[in-house]
């Protein structure tokens, strides 16, 4: 049975329906003369709650309300790819073509074309059994990405009856029957998925993989690994964007959603222009080749805002099933909060902190459970992973509201973002103090086998530097720097040759935008090396002075700019040559004891 019901109430995207009893909690409805999409989001006796994802404005109580039977879903199949979406999977870019850049109400475009063809290969031949999330057949969806078509989850799966010759169909073609014990059914290269529960795998594997972004002191300092978790939390200003930004572009993942959610009008329409801008580091291609736009700015309906993530959560996972690796950005997650909190407060439901609702965590906690690193359904097997990287834009930014610290009970790296170096143009901002993440013990072996045996040590080495410093800068504050002993001058020394040599980058620099895991390795060796030589120079009674004068530390400094990725003989030879410069300096004290 279908519900019908008829609008009591209506208070900006939250209306009552009465008569629903036919209803099911997160089936979708068609709301008013105009058959707004809408969803339900409480039931109590027969009246609905609903969240409609359009503009309510001119809607009146007594009209209809009339249920699907479905919850929100979306339509996953070759044609995602290169598309923006809104939160509700309906493509931007289409709808502005039917309907002026003023998109109406109530218009409906189909998610991926019906009409285009696709040249499919099929994979499975008749006779062959196959289970839910087995591969079927191919279709180069973009350069970049072949597109696996796949049973759906949760099918039955059988016997491949028959299977169509390769050639090019559309998605409404039937491509494979198939028939276990019950009647025939017939496959197509798409199925709809409800985007509220994670699609199934058969396996989840802890990762030891890092996601590796090039930025270093992501990779270095505060590692992500494949299908993990992360939160970026900073103020305005601070460089969450810019930082999802370089993430997206460069990290080693095969396919990037990146989730604007809810920030103003002007910097969502700055990330539909810069994206396409962005090009493959492997190809040159397009970065659009391989990534898919979820916008929802802050004029748009707030509930569409809450779906956003969950509609790009969902089709993450799709591509995860076909054992590619995804990374997910969202910016920000403090809009999306604002959008429950504000449907709650019409729903006048009881308020928890700061007039969230009581089940902000369990919704966090929900999404970020979706990340991981799993193996598909079904045959050939595949693993493939979701990462999700969550922006947080708390006002004032403090970190003590509610969306930041129940996210940072979600997740296993946080980068802080911090105004004062954000202030003082120390870029990214991601403050190396009360930063952290769970992953080092994860990704060290692959440091070890693939970059740099004594990664670990080496890592933690320059880390101490920067803690010390943290302690140091404490007693500067109140004594002055002349308080300290010549060895803790270095260590502050080192210390700012670290920050700037190494955890500032550049995002705009075309050499220091993407820093190699081998660069890295370089870079921060000569550093520690530095900083041991500089030690036992001064023991062996090298004045500070001249330690502080040498001109190889400039060149230390400016080798993130100066030498690219693919000539990391150089810094070879900067390490030589900055030892050689402590022979020099060395001779000459040991010079002047002599003639003394
Ligand atoms: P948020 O999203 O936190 O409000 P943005 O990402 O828009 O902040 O960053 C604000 C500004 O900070 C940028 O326009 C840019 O000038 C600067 N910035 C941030 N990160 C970097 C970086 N890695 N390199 C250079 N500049 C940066
Ligand atoms: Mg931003």
């Amino acid at each position: 049975m279908i519900a019908k019901g008829k609008i009591v109430w209506i208070s900006g995207p939250a209306v009552k329906a009465s008569g629903m009893s036919e209803a099911k909690m997160y089936e979708t409805v068609e709301v008013g003369e105009d058959r707004l999409v809408g969803e339900i989001i409480r039931l109590t006796g027969d009246v609905a709650f609903i969240q409609v994802y359009e503009s309510t404005s001119g809607l009146k109580p007594g009209e209809p309300v009339i249920g699907t039977g479905q919850p929100l879903s979306v339509s996953l199949g070759p044609g995602m790819m290169g598309k923006i979406y809104d939160g509700l999977q309906r493509p931007l870019d289409e709808l502005a073509k039917v309907a002026g850049s003023f998109i109406e109400r109530g218009i409906s475009v189909p998610p991926i074309s019906h009409d285009k063809e696709w040249h499919f290969k099929p994979t499975v031949k008749k006779g062959d059994i196959v289970e839910a999330g087995s591969v079927i057949g191919v279709v180069d969806e973009t350069p970049l990405i072949e597109h696996k078509v796949m049973v759906p989850p949760e099918h039955s799966g059988g016997k491949i009856l028959e299977v169509i010759k390769e050639g090019n169909y559309n998605i409404d073609e039937i491509i494979a029957t198939i028939q276990k014990n019950g009647p025939k059914q017939d496959l197509k290269m798409y199925h709809r998925w409800p985007v509220r529960r994670g699609r199934p795998y058969t396996k989840r594997f802890g990762s030891d993989l890092p996601l590796v972004t090039g930025q270093r002191i992501i990779d270095t300092f505060f590692p992500l690994v494949k299908g993990g978790t992360a939160a970026i939390p900073g103020g305005f200003g601070t460089g969450k964007t810019v930082t999802l930004h370089q993430v997206a572009a460069w990290a080693n993942a095969k396919v990037v959603f990146h989730v604007g959610c809810g920030e103003r009008g002007n910097e969502m329409t700055e990330v539909l222009i810069k994206f396409p801008e962005l090009k493959d580091p492997a190809t040159g291609l397009s970065l659009m080749e391989r990534t898919v736009l979820v916008a929802n700015t802050s004029n748009m309906p707030v509930a569409a805002r809450e779906a956003s993530i969950y509609t790009g959560v969902t089709m993450a996972e799709y591509y995860r099933d076909m054992g590619y690796d995804v990374v997910l950005v969202a910016d920000s997650t403090s809009r999306w909060a604002e959008a429950l909190r504000e449907i709650s407060g019409r729903l006048e439901e009881m308020p928890a902190e700061e007039g969230y609702p009581s089940y902000l965590a369990s919704r966090l906690a929900e999404f970020y459970e979706r990340a991981g690193r799993m193996q598909s359904l079904g045959s050939p097997e595949r693993i493939g992973s979701v990462t999700l990287i969550g922006a947080v834009s708390p006002s004032g930014a403090d970190f003590t509201e509610p969306v930041t610290t129940h996210t940072s009970r979600f997740i296993k790296t946080f980068w802080g973002l911090d105004t004062k170096l954000a202030y003082s143009r120390h870029y990214p901002s991601i403050n190396w103090i009360t930063s952290y993440t769970g992953y080092v013990d994860d990704v060290s072996d692959w440091w070890s086998k693939n970059v740099y045996q004594n990664w670990r040590q080496l890592r933690l080495e320059a880390f101490e530097i920067l803690q010390r410093e943290d302690v140091l800068k404490e007693i500067v504050r109140l004594l002055g720097p002349e308080a300290l002993p010549n060895e803790e001058k270095l260590l502050l020394d080192v210390a700012r040759m670290v920050k700037e040599g190494f955890l500032q980058q550049s995002a705009f620099d075309d050499i220091d935008t993407y820093c190699s895991p081998e660069k890295q390795v370089k870079q921060l060796n000569i550093l520690v090396e530095f900083y041991h030589l500089a030690l036992s120079a001064l023991g062996s009674g090298v004045p500070l002075e001249d330690i502080r004068a040498m001109p190889i530390i400039t060149s230390i400094i400016r080798s993130k700019y100066e030498i690219p990725n693919t000539e990391l003989d150089k810094l070879d030879k900067l390490l030589g040559k900055m030892k050689d410069s402590f022979k020099e300096i060395r001779k000459v004290k040991e010079t002047e004891t002599i003639v003394k």
